[in-house]
Protein backbone atom coordinates (compact mmCIF):
# COMPACT_ATOMS: atom_id res chain seq x y z
CA UNK A 1 0.00 0.00 0.00
CA UNK A 2 1.52 3.00 -0.74
CA UNK A 3 0.35 7.33 0.22
CA UNK A 4 -2.17 7.43 -2.59
CA UNK A 5 -4.07 4.38 -0.96
CA UNK A 6 -4.38 6.07 2.55
CA UNK A 7 -8.26 6.40 2.86
CA UNK A 8 -9.78 9.39 3.71
CA UNK A 9 -10.69 9.78 7.67
CA UNK A 10 -12.49 11.80 10.10
CA UNK A 11 -12.12 13.00 13.68
CA UNK A 12 -14.22 15.01 15.62
CA UNK A 13 -13.73 16.93 18.36
CA UNK A 14 -15.96 17.88 21.22
CA UNK A 15 -16.86 18.48 24.38
CA UNK A 16 -20.82 18.94 26.21
CA UNK A 17 -19.94 22.32 28.04
CA UNK A 18 -18.43 25.52 26.08
CA UNK A 19 -14.63 26.82 26.85
CA UNK A 20 -13.44 23.38 27.82
CA UNK A 21 -10.89 23.51 25.35
CA UNK A 22 -11.91 22.21 22.49
CA UNK A 23 -11.16 24.98 19.88
CA UNK A 24 -7.44 25.12 21.32
CA UNK A 25 -7.35 21.08 20.29
CA UNK A 26 -9.12 21.32 17.17
CA UNK A 27 -6.59 24.04 15.83
CA UNK A 28 -3.68 22.40 17.54
CA UNK A 29 -4.51 19.12 15.70
CA UNK A 30 -5.26 20.88 12.58
CA UNK A 31 -1.13 21.91 12.64
CA UNK A 32 -0.05 19.29 13.81
CA UNK A 33 -1.26 16.77 11.33
CA UNK A 34 -0.32 19.52 8.46
CA UNK A 35 2.95 19.39 9.47
CA UNK A 36 3.29 15.47 9.75
CA UNK A 37 2.49 15.83 6.00
CA UNK A 38 -1.29 14.59 6.10
CA UNK A 39 -3.74 16.61 3.59
CA UNK A 40 -6.37 18.07 6.12
CA UNK A 41 -9.24 20.54 5.67
CA UNK A 42 -10.48 21.72 8.83
CA UNK A 43 -14.46 22.08 9.18
CA UNK A 44 -15.23 24.21 12.13
CA UNK A 45 -19.19 23.00 12.78
CA UNK A 46 -19.89 25.11 16.05
CA UNK A 47 -21.95 27.22 13.95
CA UNK A 48 -23.56 29.28 16.93
CA UNK A 49 -19.99 30.39 17.60
CA UNK A 50 -17.37 29.49 15.10
CA UNK A 51 -13.63 30.73 15.92
CA UNK A 52 -11.59 27.91 14.36
CA UNK A 53 -11.54 29.63 10.80
CA UNK A 54 -10.20 32.79 13.08
CA UNK A 55 -7.69 30.61 15.20
CA UNK A 56 -6.25 29.18 12.09
CA UNK A 57 -6.23 32.37 10.22
CA UNK A 58 -9.14 30.94 7.26
CA UNK A 59 -9.56 33.92 4.53
CA UNK A 60 -13.20 33.45 3.30
CA UNK A 61 -12.54 33.54 -0.36
CA UNK A 62 -15.91 31.60 -0.95
CA UNK A 63 -19.03 31.74 0.79
CA UNK A 64 -22.38 30.10 0.18
CA UNK A 65 -26.04 30.74 0.99
CA UNK A 66 -27.53 27.96 3.30
CA UNK A 67 -31.05 27.75 2.99
CA UNK A 68 -31.68 24.62 5.85
CA UNK A 69 -34.90 26.20 7.46
CA UNK A 70 -38.64 26.97 6.26
CA UNK A 71 -40.45 30.44 7.35
CA UNK A 72 -43.83 31.16 6.50
CA UNK A 73 -44.01 33.89 3.20
CA UNK A 74 -47.31 36.70 3.69
CA UNK A 75 -48.54 38.00 -0.02
CA UNK A 76 -50.04 41.12 1.43
CA UNK A 77 -51.62 42.03 -1.56
CA UNK A 78 -54.14 38.51 -1.34
CA UNK A 79 -54.61 38.79 2.54
CA UNK A 80 -57.88 39.77 3.74
CA UNK A 81 -56.68 40.03 7.44
CA UNK A 82 -59.52 37.11 7.88
CA UNK A 83 -57.44 35.96 11.05
CA UNK A 84 -57.22 32.08 10.66
CA UNK A 85 -53.45 32.08 10.47
CA UNK A 86 -53.29 33.62 13.95
CA UNK A 87 -55.83 31.61 15.51
CA UNK A 88 -54.33 28.22 14.11
CA UNK A 89 -50.56 28.90 14.43
CA UNK A 90 -48.98 26.83 17.29
CA UNK A 91 -46.17 28.85 17.71
CA UNK A 92 -47.67 32.22 18.31
CA UNK A 93 -45.74 33.96 15.42
CA UNK A 94 -48.51 35.37 13.39
CA UNK A 95 -50.43 38.32 14.84
CA UNK A 96 -52.40 41.32 13.22
CA UNK A 97 -51.62 45.12 14.33
CA UNK A 98 -52.61 47.70 12.73
CA UNK A 99 -54.33 46.28 10.23
CA UNK A 100 -51.18 44.17 9.09
CA UNK A 101 -50.44 40.50 9.23
CA UNK A 102 -47.64 40.39 11.01
CA UNK A 103 -44.70 37.28 11.32
CA UNK A 104 -42.43 37.01 14.28
CA UNK A 105 -39.75 35.29 12.43
CA UNK A 106 -38.10 34.09 14.88
CA UNK A 107 -40.96 32.25 16.28
CA UNK A 108 -42.00 30.81 13.27
CA UNK A 109 -41.06 26.94 12.89
CA UNK A 110 -42.43 26.55 9.14
CA UNK A 111 -44.73 23.98 9.94
CA UNK A 112 -47.40 25.29 7.26
CA UNK A 113 -50.35 25.15 9.25
CA UNK A 114 -51.30 28.61 8.56
CA UNK A 115 -51.07 27.91 4.53
CA UNK A 116 -53.09 24.47 4.87
CA UNK A 117 -55.51 26.98 6.83
CA UNK A 118 -55.36 30.14 4.98
CA UNK A 119 -58.92 29.89 2.58
CA UNK A 120 -57.02 32.18 0.38
CA UNK A 121 -53.52 31.23 -0.18
CA UNK A 122 -51.80 34.25 1.05
CA UNK A 123 -49.40 32.59 2.78
CA UNK A 124 -47.02 29.82 1.87
CA UNK A 125 -43.53 28.20 3.62
CA UNK A 126 -40.96 28.52 1.82
CA UNK A 127 -37.17 27.96 2.17
CA UNK A 128 -35.45 30.76 4.50
CA UNK A 129 -31.23 31.40 4.54
CA UNK A 130 -30.27 30.35 8.06
CA UNK A 131 -27.00 30.32 7.59
CA UNK A 132 -23.30 30.56 5.42
CA UNK A 133 -20.30 28.21 4.75
CA UNK A 134 -17.36 29.66 4.42
CA UNK A 135 -14.65 28.13 2.38
CA UNK A 136 -11.16 29.01 2.60
CA UNK A 137 -7.51 28.54 2.71
CA UNK A 138 -5.91 28.62 6.25
CA UNK A 139 -2.56 30.90 6.25
CA UNK A 140 -1.01 27.36 7.42
CA UNK A 141 -1.67 26.24 3.84
CA UNK A 142 -4.84 23.49 4.25
CA UNK A 143 -8.61 24.26 3.65
CA UNK A 144 -10.96 25.31 5.58
CA UNK A 145 -14.95 25.48 5.87
CA UNK A 146 -16.90 27.24 8.46
CA UNK A 147 -20.51 26.91 9.31
CA UNK A 148 -22.16 30.29 10.35
CA UNK A 149 -25.66 29.80 11.79
CA UNK A 150 -27.90 33.34 10.94
CA UNK A 151 -28.32 34.80 14.39
CA UNK A 152 -32.09 33.68 16.04
CA UNK A 153 -31.87 30.18 13.44
CA UNK A 154 -32.42 26.71 14.75
CA UNK A 155 -31.72 24.93 11.79
CA UNK A 156 -27.95 24.54 13.48
CA UNK A 157 -28.24 20.72 12.36
CA UNK A 158 -28.88 20.84 9.05
CA UNK A 159 -26.30 23.64 8.67
CA UNK A 160 -23.65 21.58 9.89
CA UNK A 161 -25.04 18.77 7.73
CA UNK A 162 -24.61 20.74 5.16
CA UNK A 163 -20.88 22.06 5.86
CA UNK A 164 -20.20 18.26 5.96
CA UNK A 165 -21.69 17.60 2.70
CA UNK A 166 -19.57 20.41 1.28
CA UNK A 167 -16.37 18.55 2.66
CA UNK A 168 -17.51 15.52 1.39
CA UNK A 169 -17.87 17.10 -2.37
CA UNK A 170 -14.09 18.51 -1.53
CA UNK A 171 -12.95 15.06 -0.83
CA UNK A 172 -14.07 13.85 -4.23
CA UNK A 173 -11.74 16.01 -6.18
CA UNK A 174 -8.75 16.53 -4.28
CA UNK A 175 -6.98 13.59 -1.94
CA UNK A 176 -7.48 14.42 1.51
CA UNK A 177 -6.53 12.06 4.04
CA UNK A 178 -8.33 13.50 7.28
CA UNK A 179 -11.14 16.22 7.66
CA UNK A 180 -10.44 17.72 11.41
CA UNK A 181 -13.94 18.67 12.66
CA UNK A 182 -14.10 21.39 15.51
CA UNK A 183 -17.85 20.13 16.59
CA UNK A 184 -20.08 22.60 18.53
CA UNK A 185 -20.49 22.21 22.00
CA UNK A 186 -23.76 20.47 24.00
CA UNK A 187 -25.32 17.46 23.38
CA UNK A 188 -27.94 19.28 20.66
CA UNK A 189 -28.81 18.09 16.90
CA UNK A 190 -25.65 19.99 15.94
CA UNK A 191 -23.19 17.84 17.91
CA UNK A 192 -25.08 14.96 16.55
CA UNK A 193 -24.73 15.95 12.91
CA UNK A 194 -20.93 16.98 13.40
CA UNK A 195 -20.50 13.37 15.13
CA UNK A 196 -22.24 10.79 13.01
CA UNK A 197 -19.83 9.11 9.92
CA UNK A 198 -16.88 9.91 11.59
CA UNK A 199 -13.81 7.60 12.38
CA UNK A 200 -12.89 9.01 15.98
CA UNK A 201 -14.02 10.98 18.62
CA UNK A 202 -11.79 13.42 20.96
CA UNK A 203 -13.80 14.42 23.69
CA UNK A 204 -12.41 17.08 25.83
CA UNK A 205 -13.26 17.55 29.40
CA UNK A 206 -11.74 19.69 32.31
CA UNK A 207 -11.91 19.41 36.03
CA UNK A 208 -15.16 20.74 36.71
CA UNK A 209 -17.74 20.32 38.97
CA UNK A 210 -20.46 19.35 36.19
CA UNK A 211 -17.45 17.70 33.92
CA UNK A 212 -18.09 14.27 34.77
CA UNK A 213 -21.50 14.15 33.93
CA UNK A 214 -20.66 15.98 31.12
CA UNK A 215 -18.76 13.64 29.86
CA UNK A 216 -20.92 10.87 29.94
CA UNK A 217 -23.44 12.55 28.03
CA UNK A 218 -20.49 12.97 25.17
CA UNK A 219 -19.61 9.24 25.62
CA UNK A 220 -23.39 8.54 25.64
CA UNK A 221 -23.32 10.45 22.10
CA UNK A 222 -20.28 8.62 20.58
CA UNK A 223 -21.40 5.40 22.03
CA UNK A 224 -25.02 5.65 20.19
CA UNK A 225 -23.26 6.58 16.88
CA UNK A 226 -20.71 3.57 17.76
CA UNK A 227 -18.04 6.06 17.10
CA UNK A 228 -14.16 4.80 18.78
CA UNK A 229 -13.27 7.71 21.32
CA UNK A 230 -10.11 8.98 23.54
CA UNK A 231 -10.54 11.81 26.25
CA UNK A 232 -8.63 14.88 26.37
CA UNK A 233 -8.39 15.93 29.78
CA UNK A 234 -7.63 20.00 29.76
CA UNK A 235 -6.13 21.72 32.69
CA UNK A 236 -5.32 18.28 34.75
CA UNK A 237 -3.29 19.76 37.14
CA UNK A 238 -6.09 22.33 38.96
CA UNK A 239 -7.58 19.36 40.21
CA UNK A 240 -5.25 16.22 39.51
CA UNK A 241 -7.30 13.74 41.12
CA UNK A 242 -10.03 14.47 38.31
CA UNK A 243 -7.88 11.75 36.36
CA UNK A 244 -8.40 9.13 38.39
CA UNK A 245 -12.43 9.54 38.28
CA UNK A 246 -11.86 9.71 34.73
CA UNK A 247 -9.93 6.69 34.62
CA UNK A 248 -13.02 4.97 36.68
CA UNK A 249 -15.21 6.15 34.14
CA UNK A 250 -13.53 4.99 30.75
CA UNK A 251 -13.11 1.37 32.81
CA UNK A 252 -16.99 1.09 32.40
CA UNK A 253 -17.79 3.18 29.09
CA UNK A 254 -14.32 1.03 27.61
CA UNK A 255 -12.78 4.56 26.70
CA UNK A 256 -8.81 5.44 26.74
CA UNK A 257 -7.19 8.77 27.58
CA UNK A 258 -5.39 10.63 24.48
CA UNK A 259 -3.60 12.92 26.88
CA UNK A 260 -3.61 15.50 29.68
CA UNK A 261 -2.91 19.28 29.03
CA UNK A 262 -1.83 21.55 31.97
CA UNK A 263 -3.23 25.04 32.97
CA UNK A 264 -0.77 27.15 30.61
CA UNK A 265 -0.82 30.57 30.38
CA UNK A 266 0.49 30.14 26.76
CA UNK A 267 -2.84 28.81 25.93
CA UNK A 268 -4.88 32.30 26.85
CA UNK A 269 -2.17 34.51 25.21
CA UNK A 270 -1.92 32.10 21.76
CA UNK A 271 -6.09 32.84 21.75
CA UNK A 272 -5.79 36.55 21.85
CA UNK A 273 -3.07 36.43 19.11
CA UNK A 274 -5.15 34.36 17.02
CA UNK A 275 -2.51 31.48 16.91
CA UNK A 276 -3.09 27.78 17.45
CA UNK A 277 -0.87 27.23 20.47
CA UNK A 278 1.90 25.01 18.68
CA UNK A 279 2.13 27.91 16.29
CA UNK A 280 2.42 30.45 19.20
CA UNK A 281 4.47 28.28 21.57
CA UNK A 282 5.65 25.20 20.17
CA UNK A 283 8.09 23.93 22.92
CA UNK A 284 4.87 24.84 25.40
CA UNK A 285 4.16 21.93 27.68
CA UNK A 286 0.82 22.09 26.24
CA UNK A 287 2.40 21.28 22.43
CA UNK A 288 4.48 19.04 23.55
CA UNK A 289 0.91 17.13 24.50
CA UNK A 290 -0.78 17.84 21.56
CA UNK A 291 2.09 16.33 19.84
CA UNK A 292 1.97 13.12 21.77
CA UNK A 293 -1.88 13.18 21.48
CA UNK A 294 -1.80 13.75 17.70
CA UNK A 295 0.68 10.66 17.36
CA UNK A 296 -1.99 8.43 19.32
CA UNK A 297 -4.27 8.89 17.13
CA UNK A 298 -2.12 8.83 13.66
CA UNK A 299 -1.51 5.12 15.25
CA UNK A 300 -5.48 4.79 15.54
CA UNK A 301 -6.07 5.80 12.52
CA UNK A 302 -3.66 5.47 9.91
CA UNK A 303 -1.36 3.21 11.88
CA UNK A 304 1.57 5.30 11.48
CA UNK A 305 2.49 8.14 12.85
CA UNK A 306 3.46 10.95 9.94
CA UNK A 307 2.18 10.19 6.27
CA UNK A 308 5.99 10.67 5.31
CA UNK A 309 6.75 7.44 6.78
CA UNK A 310 3.23 5.29 6.02
CA UNK A 311 4.29 3.91 2.61
CA UNK A 312 7.55 2.63 4.47
CA UNK A 313 6.11 1.45 7.62
CA UNK A 314 3.84 -1.00 5.47
S1 LIG B 1 -45.41 28.05 9.36
FE1 LIG B 1 -46.31 27.30 11.29
S2 LIG B 1 -45.11 28.37 12.84
FE2 LIG B 1 -44.80 29.50 10.96
S3 LIG B 1 -46.34 31.07 10.95
FE3 LIG B 1 -47.18 29.33 9.85
S4 LIG B 1 -48.32 28.19 11.38
FE4 LIG B 1 -46.96 29.57 12.46
S1 LIG C 1 -55.46 33.04 6.94
FE1 LIG C 1 -54.76 33.91 5.03
S2 LIG C 1 -56.16 35.60 4.65
FE2 LIG C 1 -56.41 35.03 6.78
S3 LIG C 1 -55.04 36.42 7.90
FE3 LIG C 1 -53.93 34.57 7.45
S4 LIG C 1 -52.87 34.94 5.51
FE4 LIG C 1 -54.42 36.48 5.73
Amino acid sequence: MNNEELKTKQIVVISTKGGAGKTTVSSALAIHFHNKGYKIIALDADVDAPNLGIVLNCDGKEKKVLRASEKAVIDYDTCDLCGLCVENCPENALSIENDELFLNYYLCEGCGICEYVCPVDAISVDETDSGELIVGESKYGFKCLTGRLNIGEGSSGKVVAEARNTAKSILKEEKIDLVIIDGPPGSSCSTMASVTGTDFAVLVTEPTPAALSDLERAIFIVQHFKIPYGVVINKYNLIPEFEEQVLKLLNKKQGIILGQLPYDENVPVAIANLQPINIYAPNSETSKQIEKIGKKISQILFNSVDKNSFSSER
